[in-house]
């Protein structure tokens, strides 16, 4: 596992690091993806540092609720409430996550194909 201390999204949470920042609040903040894959892409993510989807258990459930709570109010303020957009939580090696602290993808303001690739 990454070591906190070297975990990118610990640092932007803790401002270490810069990010275009368009949400926070005491657990969760989001930010712009570094590289759009969709004219709107911004990544909601807990603060504390939970490594994936596996290690969500009874203690986080509600914190992970809350992700997709504030990614749907992104989506609004966004304008593509009604047009439609994709939550992605990538886990493990097949899915291509490669960033070892939980994250959701908000994808939006294009159509997406399904199944995806
Ligand atoms: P995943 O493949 O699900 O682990 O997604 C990681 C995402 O983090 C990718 O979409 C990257 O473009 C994004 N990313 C990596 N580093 C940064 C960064 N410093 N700021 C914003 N987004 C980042
Ligand atoms: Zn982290």
């Amino acid at each position: 596992m990454v070591a906190m201390q070297e975990c990118i999204f610990c640092k932007i949470s803790s401002g270490e690091l810069p990010a275009k920042i368009v949400y926070t609040d005491r657990d969760v903040i989001a930010f712009e993806d570094i590289n759009k894959e969709a004219p709107v892409h911004v990544l909601v993510i807990p603060k504390k540092h939970i490594p994936g989807a596996n290690k969500v258990d009874k203690g986080n459930i509600e914190l992970l609720g809350r992700l997709v709570y504030v990614a749907s109010k992104i989506a609004k303020d966004k304008k593509i409430e009604s047009s439609g957009y994709r939550l992605v939580i990538n886990s493990g090696k097949d899915a291509g996550q490669d960033v070892l602290h939980m994250h959701l993808h908000l994808l939006g303001g294009r159509k997406f194909t399904w199944p995806p690739g």
